[in-house]
């Protein structure tokens, strides 16, 4: 077989030749082809393959003739991915080898390359692959990525309404505000509070209770900008940070959101419910860098709707 290299095209060892016989080239050879890895050269200027082991040729194919990229990735003109610049200096000596990861577009298979500018025996400089295959490693790293990702998004969120939960609403919520102090843009809040919800359990079961709460989640979800962030940061208190808004804006808001409350009737089984809150507004003050005071002025205005009947807006600026 052709190897494609000239100093390792050596005819096969007659039968029954001993070991003793086998040449330095042909040992060489031996153990290239054995190895659990692809071993290639490839000309810096032209691609044009000048040497793959078996275990390349075995999955790509016959390189006769051809360049890297084409029996390799099946391109139609050199990677964009190529790493031939890295592995020389300024001056063209070859640099230290490049060690990377990636995967290939032909096999879908998970490499880790070791390139190397190597002088060939021309005396010009080739590029040297030694890729391993880490495709079991990485499909667990990719998927232990995935499971890290997943418990974190599910961490952030709250289970019964899917809005974010009350350390997302902190975590987001002090990111935004730093946004906002960044852009000199306004910042405000909502916070809510639903109204005799205990009697709610109370009178149709805590099922029900729940189902209320779904669709608080459901009115919250449908109508808050992408840029806001709403949270249920207890069991029957939420909170809306509106991006780039006032206080104004946010209490008009709270009574477009109270309004659809007492449009909006939960049904659960045979009975309909019609939820009220009492809502709180605040927007931050230029000196504010965190949304403590924000949320503590809210809070207030929040009881102070309590106090004043429920079902109502209140503002502390
Ligand atoms: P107020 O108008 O003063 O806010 O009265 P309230 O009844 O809403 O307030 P209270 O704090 O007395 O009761 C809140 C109730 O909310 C008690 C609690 O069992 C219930 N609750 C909290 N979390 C959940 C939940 O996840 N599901 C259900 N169904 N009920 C919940
Ligand atoms: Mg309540
Ligand atoms: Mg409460």
């Amino acid at each position: 077989m052709n190897s494609g290299i000239p100093f390792l095209n050596i005819p096969a060892t007659p039968d029954g030749a001993g070991v003793s016989e086998v040449t330095p080239a042909e040992g060489l050879r031996a153990v290239l082809d054995n190895l659990d890895a692809l071993v290639y050269v490839s000309d810096f200027e032209t691609h044009e393959l000048l040497y793959m082991n078996a275990y390349g040729r075995r999955i790509w194919g016959s390189i006769d003739g051809k360049k890297c990229w084409e029996v390799l990735q099946n391109n139609a003109s050199p990677c964009d991915f190529c790493t031939n610049h890295l592995l020389i200096d300024s001056e063209g000596s070859p640099s230290a080898p490049h060690i990377w990861e990636f995967q290939n577009r032909l096999d879908k298979r998970w490499y880790q390359c070791r390139d190397q500018a190597i002088p060939w025996l021309d005396g010009r400089l080739v590029r040297l692959e030694i890729a391993t295959d880490i495709t079991e490693r990485k499909e667990m790293e990719l998927a232990l990525k995935e499971a890290h990702e997943k418990a974190r998004a599910a961490a952030l969120q709250d289970d019964l309404t899917g809005l974010h939960n009350r350390r997302a609403f902190f975590e987001l919520g002090n990111q935004l505000l730093k946004q906002s102090r960044r852009n000199g843009s306004p910042l405000a809040i909502i916070m809510f509070d639903l109204d005799h919800f205990k009697q709610i359990n109370d009178n149709h079961g805590h099922e029900a209770g729940d189902e209320v709460l779904r669709h608080i989640g459901r009115v919250l979800e449908t109508n808050v900008r992408e840029a806001d962030i709403a949270a249920r940061i207890g069991g029957e208190e939420f909170a809306i940070l509106l991006a780039d808004a006032d206080a104004i804006q946010a209490s008009e808001m709270a009574e477009r959101l109270l309004s659809l409350m007492r449009k909006t009737p939960v049904r659960y089984q045979d009975v309909c419910i019609r939820p009220t809150a009492s809502f709180g507004i605040s927007a931050l003050r230029p000196e504010e860098i965190n949304l403590e005071n924000l949320l503590a002025r809210a809070d207030n205005a929040m009881y102070e709707s309590k106090a004043l009947g429920r079902g109502r807006v209140r503002t502390k600026p």
